[in-house]
């Protein structure tokens, strides 16, 4: 019996918010397993080097040549896993590398999986308590693959449907003025007592949890490794804690 041409793989796997007692035994297997290990350079960063494991880290700007160049590599037969922070379906790789497949007949049959990791809203709410605890969403401000437009728009229509909200890529130095107009239209729909809370760094030795008044938040309380959480109407303090009542009623 003739061997098959590739007997490669390829994981597309979350490495968590930061610290390593965050990352699932599945996800160390892949990359104990693996041949190369490709992604963007700060969590590239984060895996050990070894004798026999190629790191290939890239820029943040070139997603869909890194899902393509990591394809390439385990249809030679390589173990190819890319990494992502968080979870690897959160506005991260796994949509990028299925883009990458379209019109790729032969990349298709290849042995792709995803392997999910804690997403950074997630392991926010729940350093803060519950603040996710009803319904609630999760909007990139990042206005590199969609436009500032419809960003607000989003915003605009979750915060009239009562949603708690989470904040990804809230502010950067290359668009420092959305995050103000984010702000403002959330204090529009919600009012100032609507509690917010800005997670930075979250499971790393610099996490910082802040949670105000959006009639006391500024722009300046977030950054690019902050994730920011708005309650729903019925968000409230209990004690040290942060939490949204399971129910509407
Ligand atoms: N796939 C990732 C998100 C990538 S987008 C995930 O599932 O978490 C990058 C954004 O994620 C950052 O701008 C920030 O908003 C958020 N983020 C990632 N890691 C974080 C952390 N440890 N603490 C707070 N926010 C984080």
């Amino acid at each position: 019996m003739t061997e098959p041409l590739s007997a490669g793989t390829l994981c597309i796997a979350g490495l968590g918010p930061g610290d390593a007692q965050l990352v699932t035994p599945e996800v160390t297997a892949a990359i104990e397993a693996a041949t190369d290990i490709v992604g963007y350079i700060p969590y590239v960063a984060r895996i050990a080097p070894r004798p026999g494991l190629a790191l290939h880290a890239s820029d943040n700007r070139v997603e869909m040549d890194r899902a393509r160049a990591a394809l390439q590599m385990a249809a030679e037969g390589k173990q190819v896993v890319i990494v992502s922070s968080g979870d690897p379906g959160v506005f991260a790789m796994a949509a990028a590398v299925f883009e990458a497949l379209e019109g790729k007949p032969d990349w298709q049959t290849l042995d792709i999986r995803v392997l999910p990791g804690i997403t950074a809203m997630l392991a926010a709410a729940a350093k803060a308590g519950a603040p996710l605890g009803h319904d609630f969403c999760a909007i990139n401000l990042s206005d590199n693959l969609k436009p500032a437009e419809l960003i607000e728009a989003r915003v605009r229509a979750a915060a009239g449907a009562d949603f708690a909200m989470a904040f990804y890529n809230p502010r950067s130095a290359s668009r420092p003025h959305t995050f103000g107009r984010v702000l403002q239209v959330l204090l529009d729909a919600c009012g100032p007592d609507r509690l917010i809370t800005f997670a930075r760094a979250v499971s790393t030795p610099e996490e910082k949890i802040n949670t105000v008044r959006l009639g006391d938040a500024t722009p300046e309380m977030a950054d690019m490794r902050t994730v920011v959480l708005v309650g729903n109407s019925a968000t409230r303090h209990v004690g040290r804690f942060v939490y949204t009542p399971r129910s509407a009623l």
